[in-house]
């Protein structure tokens, strides 16, 4: 489809470039970013088809962490020791970078510290993690020199105000950060390097003849040299043969509460529910795994059975003794596969794909896209 009434002007100015990206998340803009400062000459035009970033980037917890120790034990038993050193690393020198590009001011950093919550009725996987704690400081000690990373910190339980949870294990390096403003500052970045970022703009095809790829959109046709989808769990929507899987997550948001007892980010159920503050509210999410099959969709949306449980948590175990409404409702699609690293692959000589962060983009996004850009400049 071509779109209506474009001038010469329009077309040869917004509807051609040597690269073109698909996908306004943390891993497309840092593709763009990474191609414009290695090759400043080169075109770049960014592809979004939402009105915003629709997809996980803006809409995700903002926890800057790299597993809490039950998702790590849960991902050593399915990679192994030395594939999980090489993904803590990655997650670790990912967060590095994001920091480095966009700096903490504008993530709105905050070292609050993070934390794993356990119930007495988990006593098994409590006792699991804590005999686990050393293990996973050596292994984090050598990736960031910091000592006793994890420990044990239950002192902290009664201040926190929470009901029910007898164990809370510390990580004392994750953080918390603002998502909207990561991707607002990142899309400064971008502009400031000279990348074009369409929105409203749904990539549907694309053709290859040569060295020219046409790429079919909603707002017409676009002509490049190159094509990277960073579009991630929708991008088996155009590649079937991908191994990867949406995974919607719902959110929810409080009306701010007075005296909030807690800051930082928390995990609880091997990381399938997590909470933070923000300010004085509270956001809480997940519940994926009360039903997978429904939530693996491409369609934002909640459920009663996940909303319900949702506000359970929050009324007798997280805010016991605090009234609250909810503010804020959303979800976010994520994409999940059988590994834990990210498909960075080329489709075909001139098409590329960067996606699956697996639900820690905001550790691994940022050296997904420099590894995607990198994959991209060697090709041309
Ligand atoms: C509820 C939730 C909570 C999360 N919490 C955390 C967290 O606390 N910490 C953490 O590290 N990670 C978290 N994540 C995961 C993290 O947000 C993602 O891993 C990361 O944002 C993925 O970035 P991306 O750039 O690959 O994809 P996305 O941000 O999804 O970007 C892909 C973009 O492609 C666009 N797009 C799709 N198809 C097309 C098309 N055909 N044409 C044009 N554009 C298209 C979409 O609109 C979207 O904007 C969470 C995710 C969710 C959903």
């Amino acid at each position: 489809m071509d779109a209506i009434n474009l001038s010469y002007w329009e077309k040869e100015s917004f509807y051609a470039a040597d690269v073109i990206i698909v996908g306004c998340g943390i891993v497309g803009l840092n593709a763009a970013i990474a191609i414009k400062k290695q090759q400043q000459n080169l075109t770049v035009i960014l592809l979004e088809r939402g009105f915003l970033p629709s997809g996980a980037s803006t809409k995700n917890a903002g926890f800057a962490c790299f597993g809490s120790v039950s998702e790590l034990i849960a991902q050593e038993k399915s990679c192994g020791t030395a594939q999980l050193h090489q993904l803590i690393k990655k997650r670790w020198q990912g967060l590095q970078k994001l920091r480095d590009i966009v700096g903490d001011k504008r993530l709105a950093l905050q070292s609050n510290g993070g934390f794993e919550l356990f119930k007495p009725s988990e006593a098994t996987l409590k006792d699991k993690c804590v005999s686990k704690i050393s293990h996973f400081n050596a292994m984090v000690k050598d990736i960031t020199g910091a000592e006793n990373v994890f420990s044990v910190a239950n002192q902290k339980l009664e201040s926190f105000g929470f009901k029910g949870a007898d164990c809370l294990i510390e990580n004392k390096l994750e953080a918390q950060l603002n998502p909207g403003k990561m991707i607002k500052s990142l899309i400064e970045i971008a502009a400031s390097l000279g990348v074009i970022i369409l929105n409203n703009c749904s990539v549907n095809s694309f053709t290859e003849e040569g060295n020219n790829t046409s790429v079919f959109t909603s707002q017409g046709k676009f002509c490049t040299k190159k094509l990277l989808f960073c579009n991630n769990a929708f991008a088996n929507q155009l590649f079937p043969q991908l191994k990867l899987k949406p995974g919607r997550g719902q959110i929810m948001v409080t009306s701010p509460i007075k005296d909030l007892k807690f800051k930082g980010t928390f995990h609880y159920n091997e990381g399938y529910y997590y909470f933070r503050n923000i300010g004085n509210r509270v956001l809480l999410g997940g519940g994926r795994n009360l039903d997978f099959f429904t939530e693996e969709t491409h369609q934002f949306g909640e459920t009663p059975l996940v909303q319900n449980t949702l506000l359970s948590l929050l009324k007798e175990v997280i805010l016991p003794h605090q009234a609250f409404e909810i503010e804020y409702k959303w979800s976010g699609i994520m994409a999940f596969g059988p590994a834990l690293w990210p498909i960075i692959e080329p489709i075909s000589k001139n098409v590329f794909c960067a996606a699956r962060c697996n639900g820690m983009g905001i550790a691994i996004g940022s050296q997904t896209g420099q590894e995607a850009a990198d994959m991209v400049l060697q090709s041309l």
